[in-house]
């Protein structure tokens, strides 16, 4: 069963030291397929909000451990057609 993982990792902010967590989303077909359509979510400092998408070497990035994370039904792409639709024939958006 198709399912996807949210991944986390950390590692330090460029500008304050503090941790910068970053996330990244990817599907997996089933339990031993590998992973697929592997895409980043964005990343900020938990101190200051800086927006570092990558670590600085020589930084260490920490990897937490993969959480299943079940889509929106909003993203589903059969019911986000319906949503732009739905979002055209609203008055005022034209
Ligand atoms: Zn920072």
């Amino acid at each position: 069963m198709k399912k996807q993982y949210l991944h986390l990792s950390a590692y330090p902010c460029d500008d304050c030291a503090a941790p910068v967590i970053a996330g990244t989303l990817a599907v997996r077909e089933n339990e031993i397929s590998k992973e697929t359509d592997i895409r980043p979510v964005g990343a900020i400092c938990l101190a200051c909000g800086h927006r570092q998408s990558t670590a600085t070497a020589p930084a260490r990035i920490r990897h937490l451990l993969p959480i299943e994370w079940v889509p929106a039904a909003a993203i589903k792409a059969s019911e986000l057609t319906t949503a732009i639709v739905e979002a055209l024939k609203r008055p005022g958006l034209h």
